[in-house]
């Protein structure tokens, strides 16, 4: 595999000739379970829980079979008027929890606390390597998400480049607070709070709305109400209240489900700060104008309209209505 850049879009894409798949495994043989036989590297781990079982609550491990690798320089080749580059960087698997059995919508907020301490600490000691632009951390879930692993996990990805929806965003951040000298972030949810439509649920420091131009019905983004363009630096904050976000998480996750099970969710933080890039231009102000936040994009059984393509967004819930179901959702706690 290797990275394209698309000359017409700037994106980066992954592409090659993928290995054919193994054979695959029974059912019933986990291998993110405590105590698998399987030999998988860990990389780091949270202390366990009383009560919950396990070596430890959330551990970081080398995903089994990699998209990106540590290894190497992150050496851009030309073809022609062509990029590319070798898949540099680094891919983890976050299991979420010790136990099969207790997703994000059923652990409590202390478990989701010590997975989102992992996540934070695993982004801040990868963005101490200067050759990583960027590092993701998302979740997919259920049948059409990409999911790997039945057990409770979500997914890392350093990578050379900055992904584009987030690219996309920290340019758009950079121009608003260029006219504004405000975060545009901050604005919208100043705004969403006043107006209370798209308003899903407020959590402590944290809000939950569905965002007005939806790309998918009930899209659903997590945003904390003081500004930090860095999850990881606000989690691993002495006043970070991350069991506040993990139970918004959780009750957000549990009103999701009523309308649909499999989701994608990702977590989008500022770019690193050590890789100093000289074609963008966001750097000056990046703490300012950048406001860390969560994503969730439910996938519903798909009523594709052949009109709008694959370029144009449709979604037939508006996000007004979509945030009164999601707040009027019946959920256990
Ligand atoms: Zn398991
Ligand atoms: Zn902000
Ligand atoms: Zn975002």
């Amino acid at each position: 595999m290797e990275l394209r850049k698309d000359p017409l879009t700037r994106s980066w894409v992954l592409t090659g000739d993928d290995l054919p798949e193994g054979p695959s495994r029974p059912a019933t043989d986990c291998r993110l379970c405590p105590g698998a036989s399987d030999r998988l590297q860990q990389i780091s781990s949270r202390p366990p829980i009383a009560g919950l079982g396990g070596p430890w609550s959330a551990r970081a491990i080398v995903h089994p079979s990699a998209v990106y690798h540590i290894e190497g320089t992150p050496e851009r080749r030309g073809e022609g008027l062509y990029d590319r580059m070798p898949t540099l960087g680094a891919h983890e698997v976050l299991v979420e929890n010790p136990r099969h059995d207790r997703p994000l919508w059923k652990a409590d907020d202390g478990e989701i606390e010590q997975f989102l301490l992992l996540a934070a600490q695993r982004i801040q000691d990868l963005k101490g390597d200067a050759r990583f632009r960027y590092i993701s951390v998302f979740k997919n879930y259920g049948a059409g998400s990409g999911q790997e692993f039945e057990h409770p996990n979500s997914e890392l990805a350093a990578t050379t480049f900055i992904p584009r929806r987030v690219l996309y965003e920290l340019r758009a951040g950079l121009d608003y607070f260029k006219q504004k000298e405000r975060c545009v972030f901050c604005d919208i949810l100043a705004q969403e709070m006043r107006g209370g439509q798209r308003v899903i649920e407020i959590r402590g420091d944290y809000l939950a709305l569905c965002p007005y131009a939806t790309r998918v019905p009930y899209e659903t983004w997590i945003l904390p109400r003081t500004h930090d363009s860095a999850f990881e630096h606000a989690a691993l904050s002495p006043s970070a209240k991350l069991r506040e976000l993990g139970g918004l998480i959780r009750r957000t996750l549990q009103r999701l489900r009523t309308v649909t099970e499999p989701f994608h969710l990702v977590l989008h933080t500022s770019p690193n700060h050590l890789h100093q890039s000289a074609s963008l231009g966001y750097w000056k102000t990046l703490d300012q104008d950048y406001h860390w936040h969560v994503e969730i994009l439910p996938i519903l059984a798909a009523k594709a309209k052949s009109y709008t393509f694959k370029e144009v967004y449709y979604s037939p819930v508006s996000p007004e209505t979509a945030a009164k179901r999601l707040r009027e959702a019946q959920i256990e706690i």
